[in-house]
């Protein structure tokens, strides 16, 4: 490890390189210290640093990665303008008194010739697997290299993406990664809007239509829990309301089992309402539990 992997000095111990993070992780082993590892694409926000804070709360040492991961991105999305912006986020890492920052270029994640793809079968199929082909292909794929890389105890993701997080913890059970997966809540904006780096691209008119986003999904996850109506029905009805509210397009809006998340019809088990509409060129997503009364 070494700052001086970084073309300026960042305010905390940085690598770019696999060897530079196995260096630092091997340190830490040989003094019988225990390592957690938060990977993200940068950007951060309170979200982000939340489950920094639960990383601390389980380990001895955290690394946080930030990677823009292409192949994760589909050719019509945000890939090029998505937000990078290394420094800012260093200065928050070192705030909160993150141990190292994994920083690797593309080149290192994706060497000429690479070829091999983790694709998981099931909890990735439909909603943000459906529309977005090969997305989780190239989530499960970057996030096992992250694990092989840097070896942590746990590693941890937000539940606001709660299909990425199901369909880790899935291939770190088939995959026998020896790791321990940890959802973090999410943390939202004071009107209950999640926060997420892509809000930044709302204009203050489509900010505003965000607002009814989470207030809709809470809404239709009370009314499928009172079981007062159908989840059908329920479904219908949050819909019909995110289009009044404003939304240009209405994705998907469902309810599934809160671990496998297959379809369900009717509440017999805890399950999980998630939903992912448009604004303009912006997508968001949300989720919520949805309990038996
Ligand atoms: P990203 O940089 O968007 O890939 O996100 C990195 C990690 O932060 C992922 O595990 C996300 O689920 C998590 N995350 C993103 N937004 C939030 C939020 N509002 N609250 C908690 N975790 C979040």
């Amino acid at each position: 490890m070494s700052p001086s992997e970084t073309d300026t000095p960042l305010p905390l111990a940085a690598v770019r390189t696999v060897a530079g993070l196995r260096a630092m992780v091997a340190k830490w082993r040989r003094a019988g210290e225990t390592i957690g590892l938060v990977p993200t694409m940068g950007a951060l926000h309170r979200g982000h640093m939340s489950l920094m804070t639960l990383a601390q709360t389980e380990v001895d040492r955290v690394v946080v990665s930030i990677f823009v991961n292409p192949t994760q991105f589909g050719p019509d999305e945000d890939l090029d303008k998505y937000p990078r912006q290394e420094r800012s986020d260093a200065d928050k890492l070192a705030a909160a008194n993150v141990d190292l920052l994994f920083a690797p270029q593309v080149t290192e994640m994706y060497p000429d010739g690479f070829s091999t793809t983790v694709s998981v079968e099931g909890v990735s199929e439909g909603m943000c697997g459906g529309k977005r082909q090969g997305h989780f292909d190239g989530v499960s794929t970057v996030v096992s290299k992250l694990f092989m890389q840097c070896l942590p105890d746990v590693a941890v993701f937000g539940e606001k993406d709660y299909q990425q997080l199901q369909v880790i913890k899935r291939f770190a059970r088939d995959l026998d990664f020896p790791i321990r997966i940890i959802g973090g809540p999410t943390e939202r904006e004071e009107d209950g809007l999640a926060l997420s780096s892509r809000n930044a691209y709302l204009s203050d008119e489509q900010r505003g239509i965000a607002s009814h986003l989470p207030q809709i999904l809470k809404g239709t996850a009370l009314a499928i829990a009172s079981g007062h109506v159908s989840p059908d029905l329920a479904l219908q009805q949050g819909i019909t309301a995110l289009n009044a509210a404003g939304f240009d397009d209405v994705e998907y809006l469902e309810l599934r089992d809160v671990e496998t998340l297959v379809p369900l019809v009717s509440l017999d088990r805890p399950g999980r309402l998630l939903v992912a509409v448009h604004l303009g060129k912006t997508r968001l997503i949300d989720n919520v539990a949805v309990n038996l009364a």
